[in-house]
């Protein structure tokens, strides 16, 4: 599903961010990545949202080999993938209902099927009541949630989260990581970077963890078990 093959990254200006990183996620699967601020997380969840290039190496989503994707085909490659960041970019000049539409309304989903879905996602994190609201009235947990609704409206294979947690206290946590657990009990894989530890310890899942740009602990990589 995500699959990596001795990745680097260099960003212009020399600095690099990935060295000959690889890994690979299954279909259903629920992974954390994990390492110290400037370890490279959010560099290699941009790397399979296609924001940034390789340097080196391949990365292949669903088979699918990124090189080979031009940019303007971009937009097709990201409808598989949902993305959720810590500050939830949310549209202050939109309703709630509005800004889970958004992904739907750029795919040009009739109005009708709009509605249904962004319902649906909303019923997911529980933000039902919420739908006419304007995002800044309401509270952290439930902007990331408004977050989380919109990631998922289109029903993505793939969820990507960087530091979905990152604002909110360890209770709120918990229920934002259950909702990911959900959303992969029901087949979507996920991939979660973050670097508190304490929650990632709480759930048995598989850990990946970059130092320095490289892959220093995967407990599934050729040779570890
Ligand atoms: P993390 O998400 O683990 O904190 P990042 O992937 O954001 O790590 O960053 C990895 C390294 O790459 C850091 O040293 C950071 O300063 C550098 N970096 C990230 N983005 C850029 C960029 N656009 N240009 C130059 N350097 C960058
Ligand atoms: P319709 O087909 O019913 O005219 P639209 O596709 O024009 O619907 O818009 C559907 C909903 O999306 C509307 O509620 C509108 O306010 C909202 N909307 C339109 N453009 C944007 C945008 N750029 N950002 C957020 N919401 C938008």
């Amino acid at each position: 599903m995500i699959n990596f093959q001795q990745v680097s990254k260099t960003y212009p200006g020399g600095h690099r961010a990935l060295e000959k990183v690889s890994f690979h996620i299954k279909p259903g699967e629920l992974a954390f990545l994990t390492g110290h601020s400037g370890a490279g997380k959010s560099t290699l969840l941009k790397l399979i949202s296609l924001m940034e290039r390789p340097s080196a190496g391949q990365v292949l989503i669903n088979g699918v080999d990124l090189n080979a994707v031009k940019s303007r085909q971009i937009p097709y490659v990201r409808r598989d993938i949902g993305i959720i960041f810590q500050n939830h970019r949310l549209l202050e000049r939109y309703s709630v209902f509005d800004n889970v539409a958004l992904p739907l309304i750029i795919e040009g989903t009739h109005h009708k099927q709009i509605a249904k879905r962004v319902h649906g996602a909303l019923d997911k994190v529980g933000l039902l009541d919420k739908a006419k609201c304007n995002p800044a009235t309401l509270s952290g947990g439930e902007q990331q949630r408004v977050g989380i609704a919109r990631a998922i409206v289109n029903s993505p294979p793939i969820l990507l989260a960087d530091e979905p947690t990152g604002n909110l206290d360890p209770e709120l946590s918990m229920d934002i990581l259950r909702l990911f657990e959900d959303f992969n009990n029901h087949g979507t894989t996920v991939l979660i970077a973050t670097h508190d530890i304490g929650l990632i310890a709480r759930m048995r899942y598989r850990s990946l963890t970059l130092k320095d740009g490289r892959m220093i602990e995967d407990p599934l990589a050729e040779g570890a078990l």
